[in-house]
């Protein structure tokens, strides 16, 4: 049973998402206030994290910056105040990888988390459905990409992805020399359920270049194409 950890000061929300939760055949646990949130996010490795923003003790910026400099991959969705467009940008570059807006329905945030945790648990499907079959990998000049692992290296270094960063990096490298639009990636990468949301792609873009060492304009690997999108060099 996938375990999940909701990290919100507002009882009423954390009620009924545990409830929503347990409904749904998930293991459902609860963290008040930032401090706690982030221990129990240490100890209990759930499956995946509901993060509050404005939450006492540490926001759920910092959570999500501290999880991810520990190399804690954990999927995160960031739940956010309707108003805090600014909030959901960052959340992102934090490395959370996906967000809600409050007030959402239960049922849109359980069709997010399996969303999320289809995204994730497929490393585990694909390694047993390839199991003897050789390990697929891309590589393009000093980047090497397994796809099977979801492991990343550059000039031989392990690279530090999110989910959606290599969900980009793999997308754009099996598309190698083709220019793909916003639309398209949003698409493959974040699935329908997002509408119109191109930033996100150009917000991860922009941090998946910081990693492959690219510059904003002229990336080496990843290239921009004026008004439509971007290709794989
Ligand atoms: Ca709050």
């Amino acid at each position: 049973m996938h375990k999940i950890l909701i990290i919100e000061d507002e009882p009423n929300i954390r009620e009924l998402v545990l409830y929503n939760l347990a409904q749904n055949g998930y293991e459902g646990i609860a963290a008040e206030d930032g401090l706690q949130g982030i221990s129990m996010a240490r100890s209990e490795k759930p499956d995946l994290i509901l993060l509050d923003i404005m939450l006492p003790g540490k926001n759920g910026h910092d959570i999500c910056k501290e999880l991810r400099a520990e190399g804690n991959k954990t999927p995160i969705i960031m739940l956010t105040a309707k108003n805090e467009e600014i909030d959901k940008v960052l959340g992102l570059e934090f490395g959370a990888d996906d967000y809600m807006s409050k007030p959402f329905s239960t049922r849109e945030l359980v069709a997010r988390i399996k969303a999320v945790m289809r995204r994730y648990g497929s490393n585990a499907e694909n390694e047993a459905n390839t199991a003897g079959t050789a390990q697929q990998v891309i590589k393009i000049d000093g980047l090497v990409i397994n796809i099977d692992s979801r492991e990343a290296k550059l000039d031989g270094k392990p690279l530090e992805l999110t989910l959606k960063e290599f969900d980009l990096l793999k997308v754009l490298a099996e598309n190698q020399g083709r220019v793909m639009t916003r639309d398209q990636l949003l698409d493959k990468v974040w699935g329908f359920e997002y509408f119109g949301e191109t930033r996100t792609v150009d917000v991860h873009v922009r941090y998946l270049r910081k990693k492959l060492g690219d510059d904003d304009k002229e990336g080496k690997y990843i290239q921009t194409v004026r008004g439509i999108g971007y290709k794989m060099a």
